[in-house]
């Protein structure tokens, strides 16, 4: 069986990081990415489980370095995939990337042969919605920019292998650990 590199993207909101959380504790053989980022850490959000939180001027540094697998910008940050621990740990077991549209598409490119994309969809713009005022912590301006990042995501569904609606989380944990399974064996 071969090891893969999940890519999941998603809309901000659409409950991506529970979905990988299930998966996490169920799959020893899976690991996660945790990629770099320049903007501020949200409440609750952890440096080195969320993301390694890093300045402006050291993103610059390891751009210049080649440390990033893929690199990308959203809303003025910089967010970034390490190179070295995703070809190190591919070694031995699968990887997931929770990464967005752009950055899912260069892993591709890059690993042609090891990468394969998801993409998990809210059951409606609505839901979503819902979902972002729920997390309490951006301005209305923030989520107004956030839904049409969604739309735009939404509209490249068709370059990802699978898509997959999260009406329930653990529903699409299950959907996702069989296409594991079955991506391993090819
Ligand atoms: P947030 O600020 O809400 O955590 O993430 C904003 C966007 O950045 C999301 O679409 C998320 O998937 C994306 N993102 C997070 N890490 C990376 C990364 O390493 N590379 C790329 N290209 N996008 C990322």
């Amino acid at each position: 069986m071969r090891n893969i590199l999940l890519v999941l993207s998603g809309p901000s909101g659409v409950g991506k990081g529970t979905i990988v959380n299930y998966l996490l504790e169920e799959d020893k053989n899976l690991v996660k990415s945790v990629s770099c980022t320049t903007r501020a850490p949200r409440e609750g959000e952890e440096n080195g489980r969320e993301y390694f939180f890093i300045s402006e001027r050291e993103f610059r540094s390891r751009i210049q370095e080649n440390d990033f697998l893929e690199y990308d910008e959203h809303f003025g940050n910089y967010y970034g995939t390490p190179r070295s621990f995703v070809e190190r740990q591919l070694k031995d077991r699968s990887v997931i990337l929770e990464i967005d549209v752009v950055g899912a598409l260069n892993a591709k490119r890059l690993m042609p042969d090891k990468t394969v994309l998801v993409m998990v969809t809210p059951p409606s713009m609505e839901e979503l919605e819902n979902r972002l005022s729920g997390r309490g912590s951006e301005s209305d301006e923030q989520k107004r920019d956030r839904l049409q990042r969604v739309r735009y995501e939404l509209e490249q569904a068709h370059l990802y292998d699978y898509v997959l609606v999260n009406d329930d989380s653990r529903q699409t944990k299950i959907k996702i650990q069989e296409i594991i399974r079955r991506e391993k064996e090819k």
